[in-house]
């Protein structure tokens, strides 16, 4: 074998020889490229939808695009180093990797990387109050000042699902929440998220879910509609202690249809309805003291009384494997219980 052009029995490049490929023009990049970034929220916009992306993984998938190559060239990708991707042009050296007849063909070009700087559409309208739901979030018997104590598990994971979303859903954000009479508020940029959280609620915490809209105005020619989310938590909530024919349970998990509840005595489950009116309200989850421990020795721990700061002894539930510097108690029938 041979090359075509010079007859140079070298290794070949497809049919060329080395020299006779570098006097071709093998590869034709762009002098620059353009990235654009939102300054709020860090995306990168991309094909149409800003992104949470890897700007390098981005820069060189366009750098990809807009190379044209010699015919001799089966396919090439582009190396680009990390850089910082602040506002302005960056000349960066990047590393074109050509497939020649099955042989990698590598060779260093400076690109100009352009970072071009704007708000995204999602924290545009954020920072406008934009929002397309309120989602309100209630449980009967919480008083509004202790709504966010009382909601404490709740609101965590509302919050923690938003933030999961940011960044991959557009207007996946809180414009404003917080405490109201009877509950919590959250006023959230977009219907999709709200309508999640309202699923998420019913699967993992028994909410029920009642949906209203009505039109507020139009946006892009379309009418705009603003939707009220109301999700109604059961009453027992995870965490809470219950009492059932005396005995004393915590609430171990609720859904629509079953209440698991946790022995206290034994730590076994038990399943039952959440409509149960033998089931009574013992301690919010919220509202359980904490006690010293004192010692503690296989089934009994010593605590002091957190009211009067007295030294009792009491059972420790099986399900109780770590003994902290506290533990959670309840006075129920005028005696403390570890739960
Ligand atoms: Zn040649
Ligand atoms: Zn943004």
């Amino acid at each position: 074998m041979f090359c075509v052009e010079c007859g140079s029995e070298e290794k070949l490049y497809g049919s060329l020889c080395r020299e006779c490929l570098l006097s071709k023009d093998l590869i034709n990049s762009p002098s620059h490229i353009e990235l654009e970034m939102c300054h709020d929220c860090g995306n990168f916009y991309d094909r149409g939808r800003w992104r949470d992306l890897d700007y390098v993984e981005q820069a060189s998938r366009i750098l990809d695009d807009k190379t044209k190559t010699h015919k001799q060239i089966d396919s090439i990708h582009w190396e680009i180093p990390e850089f910082e991707p602040v506002k302005g042009e960056h000349r960066v050296t990047c590393q074109a990797i050509a497939i020649i007849g099955g042989q990698e063909f590598k060779q260093d070009l400076e690109i100009g990387i352009r970072i071009r700087v704007q708000m995204c559409p999602s924290c545009s309208r954020r920072s406008s109050d934009y929002y397309e739901a309120i989602l309100q979030l209630r449980r009967d018997g919480v008083a509004s000042k202790d709504a966010e104590i009382e909601l404490a598990i709740e609101n965590q994971q509302i919050l923690r699902y938003v933030d999961s979303l940011a960044g991959n859903e557009e207007n996946a954000f809180l414009t404003k929440w917080g405490v109201v009479p009877g509950g919590m508020d959250y006023y959230i940029g977009s219907i999709v998220l709200a309508k999640n959280i309202a699923a998420r609620m019913r699967e993992g915490y028994g909410a029920t879910i009642k949906e209203s809209n009505s039109m507020v105005g139009m946006r892009d020619g379309q009418d705009l509609y603003r939707w009220t989310i109301l999700v109604r938590l059961p009453i027992h909530g995870r965490g809470d202690v219950v009492a059932y024919d005396k005995k004393l349970y915590v609430v171990d998990a609720v859904s629509r249809k079953i209440l698991s509840l946790k022995s206290v005595a034994k730590g076994q489950i038990y399943r039952m309805s959440p409509d149960d009116s033998k089931i009574k309200p013992v301690a919010k989850y919220s509202k359980l003291m904490e006690a010293v421990v004192v010692s503690y020795e296989g089934k009994a721990i010593q605590i002091l009384d957190p009211e009067n700061f007295k030294t009792v002894t009491v059972l420790r539930p099986p399900y109780l494997k770590q003994v902290g510097e506290t533990v959670p108690v309840v006075r129920y029938d005028e005696q403390l219980h570890v739960v």
